[in-house]
């Protein structure tokens, strides 16, 4: 079968390897369909010296296929169903994975395409409990952003940050995988909509999702324009994944007691922080990471109800590092995928 594989910083290569052996107990055999690009492919494409992992490695953290083949004692797929598959091989014996709260994980075994092997190949096995059953109407390229860019929204927006309808929400970048769902998300709720974007076409974009404020950071500081647009109350909730450029900003944003929710540090991992407003303005901030199997069904029947993941582009699999410099380019709107 084919894989891309990665053999070193920036060396990726599409290579003939071995099919995986029939699926043993318990396990699916999957045909991977689409791949769903990340900034941890990014990070993954480039280089982390602080990653444990051994070279080649599969690529690919969120992916979408069609069961092929089952082992003995699969209950809950059966060959020809459409799936999305969970990112991470978690152990499926503590009690954070008993509760299906997988990214809690007590023994994590690694996240796909990036510690261990993922699935940007033709055929990969999984044990059936990290496969989700994708509901018909729900395309192969929609359902391969509900692992990772839709599950993670849900899981900050909803598990995380409680956010409810009627609030505001200033979601940073509104432009990316997960900006764009977020925005999405948020307003299929009833909430108001505050975006950041680096350019004027994004702006327009977002707008057409739903966006009620759109707010350009090249051209003005986005905690007064949110301050000044709030009439200086401020936002329920701030939906952090830009890191130390925006960090302090966010929290200027807040409403005393708002709730800043955070999966990413694409800008710096450092910042400093005033513990003082922290308390005094009675701040709640979340880390979030990766997503429940709950998270996983529940992005699923939003794109079920016409909730869809928009779409940048879609690449062929021979171009996936075509995709992947698209995304580090930051010329996105939506996400990128790759297609088998
Ligand atoms: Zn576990």
């Amino acid at each position: 079968m084919r894989a891309l594989r990665l053999h070193g910083d920036r060396d990726l290569r599409l290579e003939e390897v071995e099919n995986p052996p029939h699926p043993g107990p318990g396990e699916v055999q999957i045909r991977v369909h689409a791949v769903g690009l990340n900034h941890i492919d990014v990070w993954g494409f480039r280089g982390m010296a602080f990653a444990k992992r051994k070279m080649p490695l599969v690529v690919g953290a969120e992916a979408a296929g069609a069961v092929v083949a089952i082992g003995e004692d699969v209950t809950h797929v059966d060959v020809g169903d459409k799936v999305a598959l969970y990112g991470a091989r978690t152990c499926g014996i503590c009690r954070a994975c008993v509760e299906g709260r997988d990214n809690l994980c007590e023994n994590v075994g690694g996240i796909m395409g990036f510690h261990v092997d993922g699935f940007a190949c033709d055929f990969v096995n999984m044990p059936q409990r990290l496969v989700v059953k994708v509901p018909d109407e729900v395309s192969f390229e929609d359902a391969a952003c509900a692992p990772i860019a839709f599950g993670t929204v849900q899981h900050m927006l909803f598990d995380n940050a409680r956010l409810e309808p009627g609030e505001s929400v200033l979601v940073h970048a509104g432009g990316s995988g997960i900006g764009t769902a977020a925005i999405k998300m948020a307003k299929a709720i009833g909430c108001t909509v505050y975006t950041t974007v680096g350019d004027d076409e994004k702006g327009e974009k977002a707008k057409a999702l739903g966006a009620d404020h759109v707010i350009n950071y090249r051209n003005e500081r986005f905690e007064g324009e949110v301050r000044r647009l709030t009439k200086r109350k401020g936002v329920d909730v701030v939906f952090e994944h830009v890191g130390a450029d925006t960090w302090n900003g966010s929290l200027l944003c807040l409403k005393r007691g708002g709730r800043l929710v955070t999966c990413g540090s694409t800008s710096g991992v450092s910042t400093t922080m005033n513990l003082m407003q922290l308390f005094q303005q009675q701040y709640r901030i979340f880390g979030s990471f990766g997503c429940s199997m709950r998270n996983i069904r529940e992005s699923l029947d939003k794109m079920a109800s016409g909730l869809s993941p928009v779409i940048d582009t879609v690449f062929p699999l021979e171009d996936f590092a075509q995709g992947l410099e698209r995304l580090e380019s930051r010329k996105v709107f939506g996400k990128i995928l790759v297609r088998f």
